[in-house]
């Protein structure tokens, strides 16, 4: 709800709705919404729509396909963080996410309706502010994109400031301690799932002892996502409001196989959470990967995000056409590099990433070349000094399963003195050992509470669904702690916890 008066809204929605239907239909696939007949599955799949009420993609979908006209919720779509699950879900191949995304540029576009879409912001932060422990760090990847374009960046601008004096009050909310008894929870992993678990077992009255291999906790908030897509000091200021509730985030802690059976061990923690994400890079598996100069892209991206110190080349070649392949064009372009060639196997219409990040990426001078894959990295003196492609023909087989078909007679060669892989990742799982069940590499979960196969241990995040999103993980992070809870509370009955 906003709170300019009636007569402001009906003023403000008067200038926005002319054309509006006409524009949205010129947007990616804006027409698609002529399909939707409203049945709320994009909702019912939607995590933050569980998280705030107030949230419902299908009501925004609803109201667009008759106009901006009298929307008075329609705000929220600021806060979609474009995960896909709605498009993935929808009987009607509407390409929800899309359409959320369009609706933010109209708003960006459209200065009249600032005030009222900046007042609904407020409200809409202060109410998952409630819900999730990183309102401020989430909505600032889901809204802001860095651009060219001055009057865009002037309504972010706006955003921002709307951003950091929630952040500012947001840090005077109640600040509490565990109980002298309370019973002791294990977090394995500092990312959104770990941290918004943490959060809310730490409201609930219980100690929480977060353990961290890297200098700084936030996982990919703070080491994989980018600093221009995300300042690292809002993220910080988040994780400490968390830390003064009594959260004992314990960093440069790896756990590993032995740490891990102490901790089920030592029956000091009556329940465990891991929560290690995707940390782990995947290899191409061809000759020259070994090179220097050849990069994992999470190496990559963390040594910035940490200003850990690092050269980057002259001419950039990144491989993988995904959002974290074009996060690391972005990011080298940012650090200097003179050419930023991104090659991927997909056509440029099958491109796993979002469509407005690549046209971004191409406007910043990221060179796009599709339907390449790598054949083999050359060097000389050790170094990475060229990279050879050849033709995909295909990506998917007729199931849309991945498997490339090439045209080994088509060839092409890029010069690189850097090349950073980015061709996906995956959870890293050696520490568990045999003792909690595997399902393709990923931990094996009961969906509905995140339970292991191992009693009182729990997972969930990207560790359990392979790279997913922050809104999936930060769902992850929620069902896992009312799990926990009612773990401890049915333990303490029975006096049997871990
Ligand atoms: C470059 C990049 C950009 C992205 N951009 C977006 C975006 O714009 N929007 C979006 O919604 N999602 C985005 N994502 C995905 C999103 O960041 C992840 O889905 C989310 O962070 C998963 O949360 P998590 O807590 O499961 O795991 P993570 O965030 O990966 O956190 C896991 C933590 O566990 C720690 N850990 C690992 N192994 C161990 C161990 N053995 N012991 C202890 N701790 C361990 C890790 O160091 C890490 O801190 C992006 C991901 C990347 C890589
Ligand atoms: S799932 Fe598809 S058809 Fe159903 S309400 Fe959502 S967009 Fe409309
Ligand atoms: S993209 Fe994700 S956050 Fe946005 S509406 Fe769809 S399911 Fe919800």
């Amino acid at each position: 709800m906003s709170s300019l008066t009636d007569s402001k809204t009906n003023e403000v929605f008067s200038r926005v709705d002319s054309g509006f239907k006409h524009r949205l239909a010129n947007f990616y696939s804006g027409d698609t919404l002529r399909f939707c007949y409203q049945c709320g599955t994009c909702t019912a799949a939607c995590c933050l729509s569980q998280l705030i009420s107030v949230y419902r993609p299908n009501k925004i979908l609803e109201l667009a396909s008759l106009g901006i006209r009298n929307i008075p919720q329609s705000n929220t779509y600021l806060l979609c963080s474009a995960c896909t699950q709605c498009t993935k879900s929808c009987p009607q191949g509407v390409n929800v996410h899309e359409v959320m995304y369009a609706l933010k540029e109209l708003a960006s576009e459209d200065e009249y309706a600032w005030d009222y879409i900046l007042s609904g912001l407020e409200e809409n932060l202060k109410a998952l502010s409630l819900e999730i422990p990183f309102p401020v760090s989430y909505t600032w990847v889901s809204l802001v994109a860095p651009s060219d374009d001055e009057k865009k960046n002037r309504f972010y601008e706006r955003v921002k400031d709307v951003l950091l004096r929630s952040l500012a009050n947001f840090k005077k909310e109640e600040k509490l301690s565990p109980k002298p008894d309370a019973d002791k929870v294990a977090i394995i992993g500092s990312g959104p799932a770990g941290l918004t678990a943490a959060w809310e077992l730490s409201r609930k009255g219980l100690s929480v002892t977060v353990f961290e291999p890297l200098p700084e906790a936030g996982g990919m908030f703070m080491v994989g996502i980018p600093f221009y897509r995300l300042p690292k000091d809002v993220v910080k200021a988040e994780i400490d409001n968390i830390k003064a509730m009594g959260v004992d985030i314990k960093t440069n802690t790896a756990v590993d196989k032995e740490f891990f059976k102490n901790l089920l061990d030592s029956g000091e923690y009556k329940s465990v959470f891991v929560a290690t994400g995707a940390p782990a890079n995947r290899n191409l598996r061809i000759e020259g990967e070994n090179l220097e100069g050849v990069v994992p892209v999470l190496d990559f991206l963390r040594k910035f995000n940490l200003n850990e110190p690092m050269k980057v080349g002259k001419k950039v070649v990144v491989i993988g056409g995904g959002n974290v392949g074009i996060d690391a064009a972005r990011t080298a372009i940012r650090c200097g590099a003179e050419s930023v060639q991104l090659f991927c196997l997909e056509s440029r219409e099958e491109m796993p990433s979002h469509e407005w990040e690549i046209q971004d990426a191409i406007r910043e001078g990221v060179v796009v070349n599709t339907s390449w894959g790598p054949k083999e990295i050359l060097g000389e003196d050790n170094k990475v000094s060229t990279v050879k492609f050849i033709r995909c023909k295909s990506v998917f087989d007729e199931n849309k399963r991945f498997k490339p078909v090439f045209d080994e007679s088509k060839t092409e060669t890029a010069e690189a003195d850097m090349v950073i892989i980015a061709i996906g990742q995956a959870p890293s799982t050696e520490f568990l050992g045999k003792m909690v069940a595997l399902e393709r590499g990923a931990v094996s979960v009961d969906p509905q509470t995140m339970k292991t196969s191992l009693e009182g241990v729990f997972a969930g995040g990207d560790t359990v669904s392979g790279t997913a999103s922050l809104v999936e993980a930060i769902a992850a992070g929620r069902v896992a702690s009312a799990s926990i809870i009612s773990y401890l509370e049915d333990s303490r009955k029975e006096g049997d916890a871990l």
